[in-house]
């Protein structure tokens, strides 16, 4: 009897072992925790090559964290840090190309580079969609397998001069010296961004249109940075010190920077403020928002956008036609995915949580 229960026991043993192996063979060859179809065999999920401009970026973080959860169980993502270098990020495409990625999914360093980019994946017959930088429109049109998601640059810096304008209609104090006009300081990211160029201008843009005239103190590049914004605007404190009626800064990064910097010459606390806006609603300034630091931001969504980034490259990369009811976002012109912006001010401060 013993023997018989130990027969069965060893042949039950090598009949798992034997099944497990064959699905981890499965498995080995399609990516890890491949989905099962209905017979029970592992379906060879698509593989999308990820390369975003430099994993050292706020806003880049919470896109690139978005693809990832999107991505789960749905397909694999091999996401790779271009370090802020168009030829490295090139390099990175080469390598995504030989491995035979069903899609790609680029963040450009240099958005005027996309079109060496689109002409490998079109060489290659791998669709690639662009996020966060847009390429020119003439390298858009290169393929019909190129596509973009990001947002409408110049409805942030509306929204972002509105909250100024706003603030000052509440406040006549704002105009410290009293002469009818805002002066005030920008900070503005990488020049060249779409975003950088068109959120300085519009967002001045917005506060003329509501009839407050304007005087630009300074302007500098911070490229983004949180330390650069509190070093540029230490710079400009120096040279125009108390002059200064608002800061605006092309994202929540250097305007927590700036912050920084006024926090050092006594800014918020004893009745001295001063209105900084900045555009993403990153977790950090929603904080700053709370303790009454920063006036007000410009949702960014960081998660819609990676959402419709990835299901727009998971669809091309199982050679389908994307469409609304397979990526579940409008797509413009057959090429654009506009995700919308949305002002954030203490009053909707869970809107961006
Ligand atoms: C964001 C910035 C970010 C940049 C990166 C912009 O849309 O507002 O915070 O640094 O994209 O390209």
């Amino acid at each position: 009897m013993k023997k018989v229960v130990f027969t069965l026991l060893t042949a039950a043993l090598i009949t798992t072992v034997a099944a497990g192996c064959g699905a981890g063979g499965k498995n080995a060859a399609a990516p890890s925790g491949g989905a099962k179809t209905e017979t029970g065999g592992a379906a060879k999920k698509p593989v999308i090559g990820v390369a975003i401009y430099k994993f050292d970026d706020t806003f880049m973080t919470g896109v690139r964290n978005a693809i990832s959860s999107n991505a789960e169980g749905k397909a694999q993502t091999d996401i790779v840090d271009s370090q802020n270098s168009q030829p490295t990020q090139n390099d990175k495409v080469d390598l995504f190309i030989t491995k035979k990625v069903n899609a790609l999914a680029i963040n450009p360093v240099d958005r005027t580079g996309a079109g060496v980019i689109i002409d490998k994946a079109k060489a290659a017959n791998t669709p690639v969609v662009f996020f966060n930088r847009e390429p020119m429109e003439a390298d858009m049109k290169k393929w019909d397998k190129v596509y973009y998601v990001g947002a409408k640059a110049e409805q942030s810096g509306t929204m972002e001069g509105q909250l100024v304008v706003d603030y000052f209609k509440a406040h006549p104090e704002a105009d410290k010296n009293k002469d009818g006009t805002l002066q005030y300081v920008m900070l503005k990211g990488e020049p060249g961004h779409q975003d950088a160029e068109l959120r300085t201008k519009f967002s001045i843009k917005a506060v003329e249109d509501a009839g407050i005239k304007v005087e630009k103190l300074a302007e500098d590049t911070a490229m983004w940075d949180r330390v650069k914004g509190q070093e540029k605007m230490a710079a400009f404190l120096a040279s125009h010190g108390d002059k200064i009626e608002a800061v605006f800064a092309n994202n929540d990064d250097m305007a927590l920077g700036a912050i920084e910097a006024l926090k050092a010459k006594g800014y918020f606390k004893d009745n001295k403020y001063m209105p900084v806006v900045g555009v993403d609603a990153t977790a950090p300034a929603v904080k700053a928002m709370e303790e009454g630091t920063m006036l007000g931001t410009v949702l960014n969504d960081a998660k819609n956008q990676g959402k419709a980034t990835f299901n727009l490259a998971n669809v091309l990369a199982q050679g389908q036609t994307p469409s609304k009811d397979n990526i579940g976002y409008d797509i413009t012109d057959g090429k654009y995915v506009w995700v919308p912006y949305k002002k954030i001010t203490k009053e909707n401060l869970n809107d961006a949580k």
